[in-house]
């Protein structure tokens, strides 16, 4: 059986998270949904969109899932946690949440995609800082001022002391090293050798 056959078995040919009938399409659950039914849901066109673009979000549309959250099927339920987590400051949908259970495997799903992680959460996990000599942060597009003579490994010059770099680039996984233009040529900078300039 196909996956949109077995949806609309499954569903009785409704949407499973609000019952709609109209526009119904099979949505493959992010991140990584093999297409199969277990990891599809078939969803109408207004609870896409929704689910899609969180700023269009109408609240009311959702308590739809009172119900749907009872679906034993799994993909519902990761897709019925994430938009009651997204709306959770409304007040209700936090006590939906809190009957709302998950097994380990279903929650962990649920949770894939960071939803309910708000940006600082986020940040913390993936930002490093890069600090001049100072301790200022620097920031990709800066100047920065050479505060020594530099001997460039590699190359056969000394940038010097007072040079002027613009246009940096952070190394991403390096939070003590940037990357310059130096006599034409790009070069690794430790920060603790510039300053930012203004
Ligand atoms: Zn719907």
């Amino acid at each position: 059986m196909s996956t949109e056959k077995e949806l609309h078995s499954r569903s009785g040919s409704k949407c499973e998270l609000c019952s709609s009938s109209e526009d119904l399409a099979i949505y493959e659950v992010p991140p990584e949904s093999n297409g199969s039914a277990e990891q599809s849901v078939l969803i109408c066109n207004t609870c896409k969109e929704q689910i899609e673009n969180p700023e269009s979000v109408d609240a009311n549309h959702w308590r739809c899932l009172n119900d749907s959250m009872w679906s034993q099927v799994h993909a519902v339920q990761v897709m019925a946690w994430r938009m009651l987590t997204r709306l959770s400051r409304e007040g209700w949908p936090q006590d939906l949440l809190d009957m709302l259970y998950l097994d380990d495997d279903t929650l962990t799903w649920a949770k894939a995609t960071g939803e309910g992680q708000s940006d600082e959460d986020q940040n913390d996990l993936t930002t490093i800082k890069h600090l001049d000599s100072n301790g200022a942060v620097l920031e990709a597009g800066d100047t920065v001022t050479l505060i020594k003579d530099l001997n460039v490994k590699g190359a056969n010059f000394t940038a010097k002391r007072g040079t002027a770099v613009r246009g940096i680039s952070l190394v991403a996984d390096n939070s003590k090293q940037i990357e310059g233009r130096v006599n034409g040529q790009q070069i690794v900078i430790l920060t603790q050798f510039v300053k930012k300039s203004n």
